[in-house]
């Protein structure tokens, strides 16, 4: 075998050359030198870019692969990338993740991992704290919200259901439910689902004109999951929804949860970080009665994916979720320090240094100040929006995520518009911004979650969609 791969010296050159690329890869894109944000092709096309030539004999280069990467990605950090709910992540944070695949300390137990799980454990109080949980809140890293909230879910009900679901299976007991509003992410239900409850396993609760949950409409919700027979074991709401990212009102929804012996879950993984702003921590209120909540780090904490923390208020419940013994694997002396007990994941990547380095190195004020920027430009945008007289806004935003219309007087903002306009200004590589459907129709939709994108950056948006409309 050919060793040479795992010689320091040329790890060194390649390092040092990546990250030059990288570096001139990032002055470009923060800069806005003329480069598409999304540079589009068909899926088809792109397929073809990448063909499995692979050949027994080594070929190519690093620096030639890298830079067909970088031109065919999406660019995040081009403040004109307005798009899904993916942060540009800080430079830094993706170098811990360069010394985290090197050091490949995948966790699981305590040993494969040691510094990782260390500071997951601390990284998870802190978070809790920011939160308003008690001292004794606890919780674990996972790969994601969608994770997150299945592993919020499972707790929930193996306290809540009245049989143990974990080992009897879901048939052990009457059918179960959750309550929430038809905002709430497609992965609750997905959830719901792979728990084996199907798909009744959602009740419905109606939302306002806000698109938030309406606690007064609890109880009916309540009772008509009664009626089909299912005995509902809590409540998921949303601090930001996906689609307009409205957060739902956490304290009559935590009234009623306590009131009916339900367990809450909030699903923040767009929105949970902003309890790290002064300035919007209100916005969150009650969300430190919840029993638990999931929140990204890879959306409002400048964290490359993937990175999410399940915190529960009572760190018992953390072990509620996934009860797996295995005596070939896990320490029982201190039960904590063996992540893979509480995770989804058996190994993981070392996800807790990112956040640790972020958090320790750069200063908290900076989460804070980033939550404060982009959800004062969201409600600066929103102001245009609805000063101009051709675009619509949906709903006055409550975070970063702002939805409009083009609607120029005298005509009609059709549906098929709205995706024309996107799909043209997506294909000219000026912005990449993404479509949601309300029930109203179809909307435009942006995150502001780059933040290096401007007002006169949002300007040039509303120009963009009426040249693409025009042209
Ligand atoms: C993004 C998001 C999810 C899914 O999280 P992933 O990290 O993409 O798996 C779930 N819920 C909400 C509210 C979200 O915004």
């Amino acid at each position: 075998m050919d060793k040479s791969g795992y010689d320091p010296e040329r790890f060194r050159r390649q390092g040092h050359a990546l990250v030059d690329q990288l570096a001139d890869y990032l002055e470009r894109a923060t800069t806005r030198a003329p480069m598409p944000v999304l540079p589009w092709a068909e899926p088809a096309a792109r397929l073809l870019d990448w063909p499995s030539d692979f050949s027994a004999e080594p070929s190519g280069s690093l620096p030639e692969l890298m830079a067909r990467v970088l031109e065919q990605s999406n660019h995040l950090h081009h403040p004109r990338y307005v798009g899904h709910q993916v942060t540009a992540p800080l430079p830094m944070a993706a170098l811990c993740e360069l010394a985290a695949a090197l050091l490949n300390n995948g966790m699981a137990v305590y040993e494969m991992g040691p510094v990782s799980t260390a500071m997951e454990r601390n990284v998870i109080a802190w978070l809790g704290g920011q939160l308003g949980f008690p001292p004794g809140c606890d919780g674990v890293l996972t790969s994601g919200g969608s994770a997150g909230n299945l592993t919020g879910l499972l707790a929930a009900r193996q306290t809540k259901a009245g049989f143990d679901a974990w080992n009897e299976g879901a048939h052990g007991g009457p059918p179960l439910a959750v309550l929430a509003s038809a905002e709430t992410h497609y992965c609750v239900k997905r959830a719901v689902q792979v728990m084996g409850w199907g798909a009744g396993g959602v009740q419905t609760v109606p939302v306002d004109a806000q698109f938030r949950l309406r606690p007064e409409a609890l109880p009916d919700a309540l009772a008509a999951a009664a009626r089909a027979g299912r005995k509902v074991i809590g409540v998921v709401a949303s601090a930001g929804s996906t689609s307009t990212g409205a957060f739902d009102p956490f304290e009559p929804i935590a009234d009623f949860c306590a009131a009916h012996d339900l367990w809450l879950h909030v699903d923040g993984a767009h929105g949970a970080s902003a309890v790290l702003s002064p300035r919007y921590k209100p916005t969150l209120r009650g969300i430190e009665r919840a029993d638990s909540v999931a929140w990204d780090m890879h959306k409002m904490m400048m964290m490359p994916a993937l990175v999410t923390a399940v915190l529960f208020r009572d760190g018992k419940h953390s072990y509620a979720a996934l009860a797996q013994e295995a005596a070939y694997l896990f320490n029982t002396d201190e039960p904590w320090s063996d992540s893979a007990k509480r995770t989804l994941e058996c190994t993981k990547r070392m996800m807790s240094l990112k956040v640790y380095a972020g958090l320790k190195l750069c200063g908290t004020r900076l989460f804070a100040e980033y939550i404060d920027y982009t959800f004062d430009l969201a409600r600066r945008f929103a102001a245009r929006l609805t000063a101009a007289d051709d675009f619509e806004l949906a709903i006055e935003p409550d975070c970063n995520i702002v939805c409009f219309r083009y609607a120029p007087p005298g005509t009609a903002a059709s549906d098929e518009l709205q995706r024309r306009v996107r799909r043209r200004v997506v294909e000219s590589g000026a912005f990449y911004l993404v479509q949601t459907t309300l029930p109203r129709g179809v909307y435009l939709r942006v995150t502001l979650i780059n933040p290096l994108t401007t007002d006169a950056d949002l300007d040039a948006l509303l120009d963009a969609v009426r040249a693409a409309a025009a042209d």
